[in-house]
């Protein structure tokens, strides 16, 4: 959920490097007084320090002002989204569903949906970047039911208290437009030909989750139909959870077909009469094992004796455990992100559980 921040690097780096530029011109300054007091000081040093001022002030404004891929692209309305300009979309509706929560509707317009032959737009799972106009940031979001029958996209956004474009977000109202570039492929699930799915989610790392089982389960749409999926999702109160028009379907789905999809949410505290049937506490080694039916002893365990529970996860096929949510989450459940927001090595609970690598994708 925080690979956008791998974007703002670049311009860490140039602060980082423009600090260093000054220290640079600084001992270089303090290295030439050093040399002694000099009568008659050569111009050379001078036009030296001149000039290096000169690249570097070049080079600053070049950063700001030269249009790079994703601040300079262009805003282009009646043509197809696209992931190489930003496309206006009118706010249609912009509900409260919790806290700092809300749910907000865009209108495509007719002529900016993609092709229904177009072979390039992705399946799931797919996200937009959302433009800040106030500030010329973007963040990724992923539309929960992907573009609808009547061109609609649906974001369920979570305002930070220092955050930035989620709380510009949610300031926005009916007939507002929000610029947005996209599809982005998040996760390519087409032809992956897994027999067990397990999706944890944080928050509104739901999203993507959401995205992917809407379109496989509830529209049927996926040819791979052995797939079994388990979505283990925790938000912090019972009110954070996702909006009910998209958790009960799921639920109800669940409990008709429980060899496609099973569904475990927990959260960390809730009322004596909870909306749902909830479990307490976070997601850890113990509730990820007992969720996906996994033997004691994890994925490798030897121990497979007759009288031992031996839970029914298909731990030899082909496996994907995806997660999604706040990144103190990310590294419980699956060790943190490597350099740039890349997938690092396994950790957290996932590896005390015998996950390999190449069975886990940190979104
Ligand atoms: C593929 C993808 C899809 C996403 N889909 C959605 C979505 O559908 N809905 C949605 O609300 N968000 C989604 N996100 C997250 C979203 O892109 C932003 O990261 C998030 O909204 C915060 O952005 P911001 O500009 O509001 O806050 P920032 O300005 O980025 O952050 C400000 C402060 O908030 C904290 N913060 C930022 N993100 C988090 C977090 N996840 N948990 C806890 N603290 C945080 C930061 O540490 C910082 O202190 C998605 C992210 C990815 C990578």
């Amino acid at each position: 959920m925080a690979k956008h921040v791998a974007q703002l690097t670049s311009a860490r780096i140039v602060s980082c490097l423009s600090g260093q530029g000054s220290r640079v011109l600084l001992s270089s300054f303090r290295r030439h007084n050093t040399t002694g007091p000099s009568p008659t000081p050569s111009p050379k040093p001078r036009r030296i320090a001149a000039f290096t001022l000169t690249v570097f002030a070049g080079l600053t404004a070049a950063y700001f002002f030269w249009p790079d891929r994703h601040r300079g692209a262009p805003t282009i309305a009646h043509q197809p989204l696209s992931p190489t300009y930003f496309t206006p979309l009118t706010v249609i509706a912009s509900e409260p569903c919790g806290p700092s929560l809300k749910l907000l509707t865009l209108h495509v317009p007719l002529e900016c949906l993609p092709s229904t032959d177009d072979p390039t737009f992705p399946l799931p799972i797919w996200s937009i970047y959302v433009k800040d106009d106030d500030i010329q940031v973007e963040r990724p979001y992923t539309p929960l039911e992907g573009i609808d029958a009547d061109g609609n996209i649906k974001l369920w956004v979570k305002k930070y208290q220092h955050g930035e474009v989620g709380r510009w977000l949610h300031t926005k109202k009916p007939e507002d437009q929000i610029e947005v570039r996209g599809p982005l492929i998040t996760l390519p699930t087409h032809g992956k030909d897994w027999e067990e799915v397990v999706l944890i989610s944080g928050g509104t790392g739901f999203s993507p989750f959401y995205q992917l089982l809407h379109h496989s389960l509830l529209q049927d749409l996926s040819p791979d139909k052995q797939t079994r999926y388990t979505l283990i999702h925790c938000s912090r109160t019972q009110d954070e959870l996702p909006p009910s028009q998209y958790l009960q379907p799921l639920l109800e789905y669940a409990e008709r077909y429980p060899e496609r999809l099973r569904l475990h949410l927990f959260v960390d505290d809730f009322p004596e009469k909870p909306r749902y049937d909830l479990k307490r506490g976070k997601i850890g080694t113990q509730e990820i094992q007992d969720c996906i039916g996994l033997p004691p002893g994890g994925r490798q365990s030897w121990l497979r004796l007759p009288w031992s529970p031996q839970g029914d996860f298909r731990r030899d096929g082909k496996i994907l455990v995806a997660v999604c949510g706040p990144e103190p989450m990310i590294a419980a459940v699956a060790g943190p992100y490597g350099r740039n927001y890349s997938q690092g090595s396994v950790g957290g609970a996932l590896a005390q559980l015998g996950f390999k690598l190449e069975e886990i994708y940190k979104l």
